[in-house]
C-alpha cells in the first residue's frame, strides 16, 4: 500500500522538460512566472522563490536584521525549520504554547512571553488551519513586532475570506513532496515590503546587488556583494514543476476536504479519538489529519494504535514533539520540560492519519475498521 505523498501528471513531466530544452535551467523565466503566480494568489505585491522552505523562513529571518539575543516567538508545536531558521539567523527561539483545541499557537501565551528583546511572531498554520490571524496582527502592532506566517501546510487557506499573506508582514511556503505542490524541494516567500522584497533577492544570491540575466539586459558585467547572503536559488526545473502542479490546487484542497468530511463522520461518534477543532469563517488547506487519542479511553493510547496502524500498512505519523524537548534544544538552552504544557499533552496524544488525494480506498477501508471497532 505504498503510495506516494506526490502527484505528477504528464503535464508536469512536460512542463519540467521544456525547461530542459531550454536556455535557462536556473534563474529564468520559470521562476518569474512561478513567483507572479504567487504574488496574484495571496494578493501580495512580492514574490520570491528559495530553495526550500527552510531557505524561506531563514532568508525572513535574515531581513529582521537580528541583534544576538533579540527573541523570535514561535509555537512549540511545529517542524524544527521554523525555529531552526532563528538560530541561523543569530536570535533565540522563545516557545509558546497551544491552544489545545486546534494545536494553533496561543494568542495568551504569546502575549505573556513578549519581552523588550521580542522582534517577531512566527505563526504556524498547523495542519492547514489558518491561525486567528486578525488578534496576532492585534497584538503584533501594540508591540511594535513583526508578523511572521510560516504558511509551509497551508498553501491556500483562507482566513475570513483573506488569503493568509494579507495579514502578514511575510508569510513563508514550501515545495517538499508532502505539501500540496511540488518541485521536488522548493519555497517561496510572499511581502508586501518593496525593501525587504530587494533584500530576500539579494540573501539567495549571495548577497550580490544584481542576478545573472539582470546583468545581461544591461549588457554590463559589474555586480556588487553589499551583504552576506547564500545560495539559495530555487531552479527552473523546479519551478515549471511548481508552476503545472499549482494550476491543480484547487482540485487538491478539494480532495483533501472530502477526506477530512469522510474521517469526521467515522470518528465522529467516537468518544474515544477527537480530531482538532476547526475555526468558523476559515478555509482549511488540511495537510494533515490530526485526531487525539484518549490515553485513558484507548489502552496503549496513541502509541498502541500508531503501532497496529503502522503495521496494516497505513501511512499514519506523529506531527510533532515539542521542538524544546529535542536533544539538541536541551542541551543548548537546557531542559524546559514543562514549559509548554498544552504542546507536551498534545504531543502524547495525536496522531496523524493519511490525507493527501492519491490515498487509495483499499487504505481507506482498512483505516476505517480499525477506528470504527477502537
Ligand atoms: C515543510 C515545512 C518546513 C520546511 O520546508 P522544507 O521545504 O522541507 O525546507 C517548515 N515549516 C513547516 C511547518 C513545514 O511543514
Amino acid at each position: 500500500m505504498a503510495t506516494p505523498f506526490h502527484s505528477i501528471t504528464e503535464e508536469d513531466i512536460q512542463a519540467v522538460v521544456e525547461v530542459l530544452k531550454s536556455d535557462w535551467l536556473t534563474t529564468g523565466p520559470a521562476i518569474e512566472r512561478l513567483e507572479e503566480a504567487f504574488s496574484q494568489l495571496s494578493d501580495a505585491p512580492h514574490a520570491v522563490a528559495v530553495s526550500s522552505g527552510t531557505a524561506a523562513l531563514h532568508a525572513v529571518m535574515h531581513c529582521l536584521d537580528l541583534k544576538p539575543d533579540d527573541e523570535v516567538i514561535v509555537p512549540a508545536i511545529t517542524f524544527l525549520a521554523t525555529a531552526n531558521a532563528v538560530l541561523y539567523a543569530g536570535g533565540v527561539p522563545v516557545f509558546v504554547d497551544i491552544d489545545p483545541g486546534t494545536a494553533l499557537i496561543d494568542s495568551g501565551d504569546v502575549e505573556r512571553k513578549i519581552t523588550p528583546k521580542t522582534r517577531a511572531i512566527v505563526a504556524v498554520d498547523f495542519a492547514g488551519q489558518p491561525c486567528c490571524y486578525p488578534r496576532l496582527r492585534e497584538i503584533a502592532d501594540g508591540s511594535g513586532l513583526t508578523l511572521i506566517s510560516d504558511s509551509c501546510h497551508a498553501l491556500g487557506a483562507r482566513y475570513q475570506g483573506k488569503p493568509v499573506p494579507f495579514f502578514t508582514d511575510f508569510t513563508t511556503y514550501s515545495f517538499h513532496p508532502v505539501k500540496h505542490v511540488t518541485g521536488g524541494e522548493g519555497g517561496m516567500v510572499v511581502c508586501r515590503d518593496t525593501a525587504c522584497n530587494a533584500k530576500l533577492r539579494r540573501f539567495r544570491n549571495h548577497g550580490i546587488d544584481k542576478d545573472f540575466r539582470e546583468r545581461e539586459r544591461e549588457g554590463s558585467w559589474g555586480y556588487s556583494m553589499i551583504e552576506l547572503g547564500m545560495n539559495y536559488r530555487l531552479t527552473d526545473i523546479q519551478s515549471a514543476l511548481c508552476f503545472s502542479q499549482l494550476s491543480r490546487l484547487q482540485a487538491n484542497l478539494s480532495e483533501r476536504r472530502k477526506i477530512a468530511s469522510r474521517y469526521r463522520e467515522i470518528i465522529g461518534s467516537s468518544d474515544r479519538l477527537r480530531p482538532l477543532n476547526t475555526v468558523p469563517d476559515t478555509e482549511h488547506a488540511f495537510h494533515l489529519f490530526v485526531v487525539l487519542v484518549d490515553e485513558k479511553a484507548v489502552p496503549g493510547g496513541r502509541s498502541r494504535l500508531f503501532a497496529d496502524l503502522h503495521a496494516e500498512g497505513i501511512p499514519v505519523n506523529v506531527h510533532y514533539e515539542p521542538i524544546y524537548l529535542h536533544p539538541y534544544y536541551q542541551e543548548r538552552f537546557g531542559d524546559r520540560s514543562g514549559r509548554c504544557p498544552n504542546a507536551e499533552q498534545f504531543y502524547r496524544e495525536c496522531l496523524t492519519l493519511p490525507i493527501f488525494p492519491n490515498l487509495s480506498e483499499e487504505t481507506f477501508t482498512v483505516l476505517s475498521k480499525i477506528l470504527k471497532t477502537l
